[in-house]
């Protein structure tokens, strides 16, 4: 190859560009008809000798992929190139192989590569914030180092599952697309601290969501959500959950119950009327978190604390039976299950692990994922709960939304914690 006998990089690119410009002559007196055709469409789209431009960027292009090729660089920035392809010279001969950090955001490309990870093995960053990528390759899992990815402002319709083998990944960015649904592999991200999913069309969240132990922050602002997994509620990393302007019309009754989780941004969900009660010193965004019920707040005064449970807003979809305080017996299920749940809730194994029980699944993965806990004694309950409304002006949180429409709604387990509980307290 000559570029062996070439003193340095520098030249060898220019040697390129010169190569270019041979070839590019040759070719025109090859198809001169062609190239006339090309060019008359060329000067309607673009009068301004675009032609001219765009050959000298690209010329620039590969001047600087290969000086980081030559003098081993780790980042390379290729932001706003006018790139509607992957450079080919980022995936010839044996690629890049000491690059970590690959920036190529404010671009113009479709897809990647699939020889991505061979030609770029180390990669640890890549980032593809605002450009046009429809679909990313099934190969996109093999890029075994990979801890960023930033494909917000993207084309996305859909993840393919083979994300969740990105095993290293601790960040990824996705806001901004038009994702409906992620695939439940991303439960296999372990790693993950980051994930902002925001600006998409997703109408759920996987469930298995809550194996991302690592998760921090999680923002699934602007997508069509109803309901916030009640399996995150055991994501003891989680910090700040944002799911602002969504359809939510409950939380689950844990939310806040972790006392790592510190924010929680739910406003601009027009039908969530209530907030558990868990979150009632937190941060809970800062324009309120619903429309004001002027229905709600007249019931409120006038019925009377035994009825409440009839006027409840924002009771999660799961629960099933609401005691009244009248009601002096617990049903017999819910009974088994708490005492299954004590037998087994000291036991540091997974559930999975334990002698088999006879009991349907949905029973076992409602052992493993209590409805809630009570707010005045920590026990978990299952299938009965006596819910408590605290109008937010009665808190602490009042001035900082300055709404007094939105209720904190606290869960008991028996009558007598109900009557005991106090938001204070
Ligand atoms: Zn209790």
């Amino acid at each position: 190859m000559h570029s062996n006998v070439l003193p340095a990089g520098y030249s060898e690119a220019l040697f390129r560009r010169k190569e270019k410009k041979k070839k590019k002559k040759k070719k025109k007196k090859k198809s001169d008809l062609s190239d006339a055709i090309d060019e008359s469409v060329r000067a309607q789209a673009s009068p301004s000798g675009r032609t001219e431009v765009s050959s000298a960027m690209a010329t620039e292009l590969q001047e600087t992929i290969f000086m980081a090729k030559q003098e081993r660089h780790k980042n390379l920035f290729l932001n706003y190139r006018s790139l509607n392809v992957f450079p080919m010279e980022l995936l010839k001969d044996e690629g890049l192989q000491y690059l970590e950090r690959l920036y190529m955001k404010m671009n113009s490309l479709t897809t990647l590569p699939d020889n991505l990870a061979q030609k770029l093995p180390n990669l640890i960053e890549l980032y593809l914030h605002s450009n046009n990528i429809m679909i990313i390759p099934e190969a996109i899992g093999n890029l075994a180092r990979l801890q960023s990815l930033d494909l917000s402002s993207n084309a996305l319709q859909l993840l393919c599952p083979e994300i969740g083998r990105l095993r290293s990944l601790r960040h990824l960015r996705l806001s901004n697309n038009q994702l409906k649904y992620l695939p439940p592999e991303i439960g296999d991200l372990h790693e993950l601290e980051t994930l902002d999913v925001s600006m998409n069309q997703l109408m759920s969240l996987p469930h298995r969501l809550h194996r991302c132990l690592s998760l921090q922050n999680l923002t699934a602002d602007h997508n069509l959500l109803c309901h916030v997994p009640r399996q995150l509620c055991w994501l003891h990393r989680l910090n700040q959950l944002s799911m602002a302007a969504n359809r939510l019309t409950f939380l689950p009754l844990d939310l806040g119950r972790s006392r790592e989780l510190q924010f929680v941004f739910v406003d601009n969900n027009m039908d969530l009327k209530g907030l558990p009660s868990y979150l009632y010193n937190k941060v809970i965004g800062c324009s309120g978190c619903g429309v004001s019920s002027q229905v709600l707040e007249s019931d409120l005064r006038e019925v009377p604390g035994n009825a409440l449970s009839q006027a409840l807003v924002g009771l999660s979809a799961e629960v099933k039976v609401v005691g009244s305080e009248t009601e002096n017996v617990v049903p017999l299920e819910e009974l088994a299950m708490r005492t299954l749940h004590r037998i087994y809730h000291h036991r540091p194994t997974d559930l999975n692990l334990l002698p088999p029980i006879a009991l349907p699944k949905s029973l076992l993965d409602l052992l493993q994922f209590p409805l809630g806990h009570c707010h005045r004694c920590s026990q978990a309950m299952f299938t009965i709960i006596y819910p408590k409304l605290f109008p937010l002006r009665d808190t602490a949180l009042a001035g900082v939304h300055r709404r007094t429409t939105v209720s904190f709604v606290a869960y008991c387990c028996s009558s007598h914690c109900l009557r005991t509980f106090d938001l204070q307290g």
